[in-house]
């Protein structure tokens, strides 16, 4: 048994027996036909290397479906990888030094997408490894892949239902818009990605066609907008003035003039917002002017703001929701002068072809030059950008596919009623505002490798939704061996109402109504498996990170209300984000990135599990380091695994015999085992690792620090009664800590136990039964004992002297529990008795001190007399709370409880520690007798660490020489049959003279210490 046992070691070890055993697998076949309980596997993606995070995500995933195991369960774990989406373009387009779509149109979308095809599974064999080192049971040999054609048919499935529904539908609208990637993201998308930025802030001048001299003046962050400028809104409730200012005369709102323009303007003329609708302007380009009768004129919104800008609101029709809006109701023609790549079309005069935000300095500038810039500036805020490639979004109307979540809302509230949120402010916080302000699905993606939108579309405009490969069949079509672009974009389907033909729109569909899919398509059902995915719906337990409340919580809620109207899972735990010691998120440009592997080879699995587990609650975060896993190890897994060792070589070399009873020890320890088992039931029925696994490390630490430690004694003797409730304690503990830490549990059961192959195919513990009091009045003897070593603390006196007694404050209960177990606290104060009393006065005399503070302001210079009357009162009197007369100065002064101090002097000879009302004193008194003893226990002390030095085994029989100062070996004379006992010495001399001797020092006396291996 080694004490300095290599956990990673111990883990290759462990999860070689896994293998040979298949101890994972049998783990479910032998719960087969018992009640289930369902994991569903969010799919991560397997194109990039796993990190740190994956891991917090994995063990999570991993430990309530082994204790739901133990407990009886039947949990089937099926893996599954997300394929698709823009995240795998863009690092094949990097790889390829792709700017744009262009690029990928140029090199041929076949060709593309069988480089993306390729990419996502490159780092699978690293994701498995890990996820098998890391101890996370789930079946990678049966995993589920989106790309595979009957994963996208049961997708295709879905879409065809939400068609049938009315709630697919194709709409223009103003999307959040990636110019890089050339598509529309989503709202939750858009959620992922916002960024603090500094813009351009620019003032503009609207001179009015019938007073040239006046402007409106508006404000933007986005001057590129002002090239398609349409119309200008202001709010008819608000009020606005003229205002001038030097040569210019302004209109803005009343409330922005001071932050606008300074103090120095000059208010000519107040209005409503009313009485500017309809004025007419100049618009500050000349290239695009056909916006109909109500274009540039000024316009009421609803929309317009007066906490910043100047409540003139510049629009340009196409590129914002509420400019969308306005345009429409109000008539304005819409124009989009910008192309999919982000660049501005030949509508734009000397802007053509340029990027827009390249395009904004050049715009302020010829705005500078016309005379209509009134000021430019910089602007910091957060502004969306793309999660995948950082580029700043814009808003932007367009075609698009859309679900109509919205029309679903109130299902969508109502399942997340249903749902058990870890933490609990989720569900009405993130998640609820989430759903309470949804907005409509923006579905299509104009990309390359995704599954595509299975719409088709004839000349005459008819339009179908295909549900299945049979369904392109039965429509004329031939199904594609690979149902990607652009085999399948060249499937031509026959009209039924017109009989032209019918292409696909190019579209593909977001990514994250794939993963959404999963319940159904994992099992390519209702094509096949219909029944089993019934069976394994909805998952009792799914958890991911806390911002996959915008990304996967929220998919897999929407498609399971669109389709079924019902949530399709129970519970769902939430992960923090994982940030360095210094709370900096961790980037490869910072270089702070913990690689799980180094963490797992310098400490291993279970540590990495355990500080995930019990550090924190796990959605409160984690400031994460290699040293702060290494935690861990000192605090939890070594003092476990010394515990353990000791069992181990105690039973050993000291097979236990013959009869012994149990002790209160051993009640009490099972008592605590099974305290703790109903604690650690409690809480992971609560999906709560933290006090799950605070619980056990209590109990570990009640085992190591006082049950093993007071019980040394009988594990010398071989006391059998010891042993039998130790190795039950240990083998309890490792059931208990089995799903936390599974590799080194399942060590410690197999050398003690090993009736299973495997921990994991034990039974979770039920919890025996208990002893409250036995608990209780323990507790008070530990309080005691704590008392009794502070005191000895104070005295600088060492634990191995003994004393003649110690002096406990305890009444009633308290004074039973400790005369019940007062063997205990004698061993541990080390004292020959125990005597009690009733109230702390009778450890000492209490005295009273004058509190300066409050009397000092009242006495002055006369203190030092009021000092010395008030050492002269009944320290009772005040005790209770009364109060007090000074005479003195030919006055009567009165003292009350806050003017004094009450000290308790301990008896001379005494030394005496209090906490509350209690208290304990350790007589000091040393006579030659006791002095003697506290030497032979020194003596004793340094032959052990003479034997250990020589390297001998706790079970060798020595034979001992000691010498040197008389003193010394006049005690261990005096106590030889102890101090042989001890040290297991089989003889005993007082020569000295032995050449190989060690030295050692007690209390500045010499001691010489021979040690040799004794003949058997
Ligand atoms: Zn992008
Ligand atoms: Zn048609």
């Amino acid at each position: 048994m080694d004490a300095s046992q290599s956990f990673p070691e111990l883990e290759q070890r462990v999860l070689e027996r896994w293998r040979e055993r298949d101890v994972f697998h049998e783990s479910i076949r032998r719960r087969e036909g018992a009640p289930p309980f369902i994991f569903y596997e969010g799919p991560p993606t397997a194109n990039g290397r796993p990190g740190s995070h994956h891991v917090l995500s994995r063990v999570f995933k991993d430990v309530f479906p082994r204790y739901k195991t133990m407990r009886g369960h039947f949990v089937p774990r099926k893996a599954g990888w997300d394929c698709h989406g823009l995240p795998v373009e863009l690092e094949i387009e990097k790889e390829l030094g792709f700017r744009n779509k262009h690029d990928i149109e140029r090199f041929g979308i076949a060709e593309f997408n069988a480089r993306c095809r390729e990419s996502v599974l490159r780092y699978i064999d690293e994701w498995n490894e890990l996820t098998d080192r890391i101890g996370f049971w789930i079946d990678t040999d049966d995993a589920y892949f989106t790309l595979d054609p009957n994963y996208v048919e049961s997708v295709w499935w879905s879409l065809k239902r939400v068609w049938e529904k009315g709630l697919l539908v194709e709409g223009n609208r103003v999307v959040p818009y990636c110019t890089r990637c050339g598509t529309a993201l989503s709202s939750h998308e858009l959620a992922l990605g916002y960024k603090d930025v500094v813009d351009p802030s620019v003032f503009v001048k609207f001179r009015l066609l019938d007073e040239p001299d006046v402007s409106l003046l508006a404000w933007t962050t986005m001057p590129w907008t002002l090239v398609p400028h349409a119309a200008i809104a202001v709010d008819p409730d608000v009020d606005y003035v003229r205002a001038r200012l030097g040569d210019d005369r302004l209109i803005l709102a009343e409330a922005l003039v001071e932050r606008v323009l300074g103090e120095d303007a000059e208010i000519e003329e107040r209005m409503p917002g009313s009485a500017l609708l309809g004025l007419r302007y100049e618009p500050p380009f000349p290239y695009i002017t056909d916006y109909g009768e109500r274009g540039h004129t000024v316009l009421a919104g609803d929309f317009v703001s007066i906490e910043d800008g100047t409540g003139v609101v510049h629009t340009g029709a196409a590129f914002g929701e509420d400019d969308f809006r306005l345009a429409t109701e109000n008539g304005l023609t819409i124009h989009n002068p910008v192309r999919p790549d982000g660049t501005f079309d030949e509508r734009t005069g000397p802007f053509a072809g340029m990027h827009v935000r390249e395009a904004d300095a050049h715009i302020v500038e010829a705005l500078r030059e016309s005379g209509r810039l009134f000021r430019a500036g910089e602007y910091q805020h957060s502004y969306p950008h793309c999660w995948r490639c950082d580029t700043p979004l814009i808003y932007y109307a367009k075609k698009n596919w859309y679900v109509r979540t919205t029309g679903v809302k109130d299902e969508l509230l109502a399942a997340n009623e249903t749902i058990d949120w870890h933490p609990e402010h989720i569900k009405h916080g993130r998640f609820g505002n989430w759903l309470e302000n949804n907005v409509d699905w923006a579905l299509s993606r104009e990309r390359y490798w995704g599954t595509p939108l299975p719409v088709w579309r004839c000349g005459e405009g008819h339009v179908v939704c295909v549900g299945s490969l049979a369904e392109i069949g039965e429509r004329g079509g031939e199904p594609p061996e690979d149902v990607h672009r652009p085999f399948i974009d060249e499937v031509v389907l026959t009209c039924e109402d017109c009989g032209g033909e019918m292409r696909r729109v190019p579209d593909l569909i977001d990514v994250w109504w794939d993963s959404g899919c999963m319940p159904f398509a994992q099992w390519h059902a209702p094509f096949e498996n219909e029944e089993l995915a019934s069976e394994r719906f909805p998952a009792d337990y799914i958890c991911e990170a806390l911002d996959q409340t915008r990304g996967w919580f929220y998919s897999l809620l929407a498609v399971s209300v669109l389709l079924n109207g019902e949530a399709s899972y129970r519970t769902c735990l939430c992960l923090g984000l994982i940030l360095d010691p210094e709370g900096q998120k961790m980037s490869k440009s910072k270089g702070n990135v913990v690689v799980p592997w180094d963490v797992l080879k310098e400490h291993g699995a279970d540590a990495f599990r355990w500080y995930y587990f019990t550090s924190k609650q796990p959605w409160d975060g984690y400031r994460f380091s290699l040293e702060t896993v290494g935690e861990s190890v000192r605090q939890f897994l070594k003092p476990l695994w010394n515990t353990y060792a000791f069992y181990v070589l105690y039973a050993n070399v000291n097979e236990p015999s013959g009869e012994s009873a149990e002790t209160e020890l051993d009640r009490w320890i099972r008592s605590r085992l099974s305290a703790t088992t109903e604690r650690v039931i409690e809480r992971m029925e609560d999906y709560d690792t933290t006090f799950a696994g605070r619980a056990i490390a209590g109990f570990v630490d009640d085992l190591s620090n006082w049950y093993v430690r007071l019980s040394r004694r009988r594990f010398w003797d071989g006391d059998p009664a010891a042993f039998d409730t130790l190795r039950e304690c240990l083998l309890g503990a490792a059931k208990l800590l089995a799903p936390l830490t599974p590799f080194v549990t399942d060590e410690i059961y197999d050398n003690l136990d090993g009736s299973e192959p495997s921990v994991h195919l034990c039974d979770f513990p039920e919890p025996g039964a208990r002893d409250e009091e036995l608990e209780w009045q323990m507790q008070v003897v530990r309080d005691a004992v704590e008392l009794g070593r502070a005191a000895r603390a104070h005295a600088r006196l060492k634990v191995r002297q003994p004393l003649h007694e110690a002096v406990v404050v305890a009444a009633d209960r308290e004074r039973g529990a400790i005369e019940r177990l007062d063997a205990l606290l004698k061993d541990e104060l080390n004292v020959k008795s125990v005597r009690y009393v009733s109230e702390a006065d009778e450890l000492g005399r209490f005295e009273l001190k004058p509190n300066y503070r409050a009397l000092g302001p009242r006495f002055g210079k006369q203190m030092p007399q009021v000092a010395a009357a008030i050492a002269a009162l009944d320290p009772a009197q005040l005790r209770a709370g009364g109060r007090a007369g000074l005479n003195f100065d030919g006055h009567e002064h009165e003292i009350g409880p806050d003017d004094v101090t009450l000290v308790l002097q301990p008896l001379e000879g005494y030394q005496v520690e209090r906490s509350g009302t209690h208290a304990v004193a350790l007589n000091l008194e040393l006579d030659e007798e006791l002095r003697r003893e506290g030497l032979a226990r020194e003596v004793v002390h340094a032959v052990q660490a003479a034997r250990k030095n020589a390297g001998l085994e706790v079970e060798d029989r020595i034979s001992l020489t000691l010498g040197g100062d008389d003193e010394l070996l006049a005690a261990a004379r005096a106590h030889e049959d102890y101090v042989a006992g001890e040290t297991l010495a089989t003889s005993l001399a007082f020569d000295g003279s032995s050449g190989e001797a060690e030295s050692a020092e007690i209390e500045g006396r010499h001691l010489s210490i021979s040690v040799r291996l004794a003949a058997k």
